[in-house]
């Protein structure tokens, strides 16, 4: 080396921070290198850290095929000092040496680095460390193409946790981010019966069952489902949740992984509608139910942006049994979509209630119901004005003003307001909605319980609610005329209430008969189609009002 002597540019050289040095142009042993070369590879240089350069650079020049074993941005590992190198090379003739090779190198072990992590992220999912969506997306082809080889199924789950936003609510993020890291971990010890899991953002999981572990199906499907029959310990808590299961086979059910997912999705869909926590496997016939529901969502968002297009409120009178007059009308909401034609409130409601809609919707019931409650109570038409509640509305931070407010723009008096809660309102958080119960009480409002008889727990919310009136279901009136244990149920509830100061009211009296018997049982108030079915404001206040009162 020493016979080697760059000249003037040693300096230059050594104060520039690459690493620089010239080799015989065969044998690569070195004849120049600068001093930051130096530092690095003092003591190596002869060792094997050397040793593997020049190997790497000799394997270079080869492959390079360039006569003058010029190459540009070689990347190298050098497993010694455990550092990543992008190496340049050239041939040069200088004029006292002949050829030689001059290289430079930079050591690029951070950048390597940040981008193995950059590519962790974009594969893996950031809570649970499972591999994500990305990554499924490239597995699934190998799997399927394998199985369709093989001309045999796999299997794919899709888990979505139940109620998995109660957690959120309930504890706070931190816990729904640790439920999510266990059950992750949890999910990815099923690797042992061949099955791979990916996270799919959010509360949902898929397991991928390549067809050579497919008959380990059985197997995984009862780990998973005794699992979640246990408890997770979040911390200082101990949760328990059910999770619930859609399955699809590939490529029977589907060979590309977006066919494959819509099919998971309809049976998870198709397992939570059903109650939650069970496994449904795909079949053929769930696609017409699933798109009749994707429609009607995408149509309801649609009208909300549009003003709510399409939606009216229908009322029903609800009137004395004693005099037979109209006391009241219940607002009842109603949806004509120029395509999908008159959608039932017990189909849309509940869509409502899953997307948060209902906020809408509700606001519009209140608004409307509001503005003909001040209208007919001021010609003398009705007493009160009933409007339903679901339990969205209520748990809003700002109902109570949203309520004043509505109440303020339309002028209505309070004490003419009725509001019908279900007992699933009440017992959400019985403390909390017996404060905003109270609340509404005090503006003026009154309570119905709706769907009497209906839960598990009406006779707890008499109790321990500020109600006004309790109104009995349908299915104890349907025989009220003709079965005992129906009468005795319909006399008790009559006698308790009225005990506790509440009016009872029928809902569904259709004949003149169950009239009679809940007339002589004291009933208070009664609806039904026989005094007369919901009907639209215009024509309720030129046929019935006009002949009623
Ligand atoms: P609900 O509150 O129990 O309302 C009474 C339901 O019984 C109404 O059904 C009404 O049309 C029906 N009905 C009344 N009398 C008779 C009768 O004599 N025979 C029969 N067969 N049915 C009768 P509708 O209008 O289809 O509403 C169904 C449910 O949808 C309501 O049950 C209520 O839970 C919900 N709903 C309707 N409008 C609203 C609303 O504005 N907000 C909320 N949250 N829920 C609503
Ligand atoms: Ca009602
Ligand atoms: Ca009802």
């Amino acid at each position: 080396m020493s016979d080697f002597s760059i000249g003037d540019f040693g300096p230059l050289l050594d104060s520039i921070p690459s690493y620089v040095f010239v080799t015989k142009p065969d044998s690569f042993d070195i004849i120049y290198s600068n001093s930051i070369f130096k530092e690095h590879f003092s003591d190596n240089l002869k060792g094997s850290c050397y040793g593997r350069i020049k190997s790497f650079l000799a394997n270079q020049s080869q492959q390079s095929g360039s006569s003058d074993g010029t190459f540009g941005g070689a990347d190298f590992y050098c497993g010694v000092c455990d550092k990543w190198f992008q190496i340049y090379g050239k041939t040069i003739s200088l004029p006292d040496y002949g050829e030689v090779r001059l290289y430079t190198m930079e050591d690029i072990t951070d950048k390597i680095e940040y981008e193995k992590e950059m590519e962790r992220h974009t594969l893996f999912d950031s809570v649970t460390g499972l591999p994500n969506r990305k990554q499924l997306d490239i597995d699934f082809q190998d799997v399927v193409r394998y199985a369709e080889n093989d001309n045999q199924d796999g299997m794919m789950l899709f888990l979505d946790i139940d109620n998995f936003k109660i957690v959120n609510d309930r504890f706070g993020y931190q816990y729904g981010d640790i439920l999510l890291k266990q059950i992750g971990s949890f999910l990815s010890t099923l690797n042992k019966f061949g099955a791979q899991s990916y996270a799919f953002g959010g509360d949902e999981f898929l397991i991928l069952i390549p067809h050579l572990s497919v008959n380990n199906s059985g197997k995984i499907i009862e780990t998973i489902i005794s699992r979640f029959d246990d408890s997770w310990k979040l911390d200082d808590v101990m949760y328990t949740t059910s999770a619930s299961i859609g399955s699809a086979m590939f490529p029977r059910d589907g060979s590309s992984l977006g066919s494959l997912l819509q099919k998971v999705d309809m049976s998870v869909y198709k397992a939570k509608s059903e109650g939650k926590s069970r496994l449904i496997e795909y079949h053929d016939t769930f696609g017409s139910k699933i798109s009749r529901h994707m429609d009607v969502v995408k149509a309801m968002r649609e009208s909300v942006l549009n003003d709510l297009e399409g939606f009216y409120v229908a009322y029903q009178s609800i009137v004395s049994a004693k005099t037979k007059q109209v006391e009241s009308v219940e607002a009842l909401m109603r949806w004509k979509h120029p395509e999908l034609g008159n959608i039932g409130p017990n189909e849309f409601i509940p869509i409502a209630e899953d997307t948060g809609l209902i906020l809408a919707l509700g606001e519009f019931v209140l608004r409307e119901g509001m503005t003909k409650c001040k209208q007919w109570v001021d010609k003398g038409y009705i007493k009160h004005l009933n409007i339903n509640l679901s339990v969205n509305q209520m748990v809003c931070d700002n109902f109570i003003d949203t309520v004043k407010r509505i109440i303020d723009e339309t002028g209505v008096d309070p004490n003419s307001i009725v509001f019908e809660i279900t007992e699933s309102i009440a017992i959400k958080d019985i403390n909390a909605m017996n404060e905003k119960i109270t609340q509404l009480c005090d503006i003026g409002i009154r309570i119905a319980l709706d769907d009497f008889g209906t839960g598990y727990s009406s006779l707890n919310c008499i109790k321990d609610l500020p109600l006004g009136i309790v109104k009995l279901d349908k299915k104890f009136i349907d025989n009220v005329s003709n079965n005992n244990l129906d009468k005795t149920v319909v006399m008790s509830v009559v006698d308790l209430s009225h005990k506790f100061d509440l009016s009872v009211c029928a809902e569904g009296v259709e004949y003149n008969e169950q009239y009679g018997v809940l007339k002589d049982m004291g009933v208070d108030l009664i609806q039904g189609y026989l005094f007369s079915k919901p009907q639209d404001a215009e024509t309720l206040e030129n046929e019935f009002f006009a002949i009623t009162n």
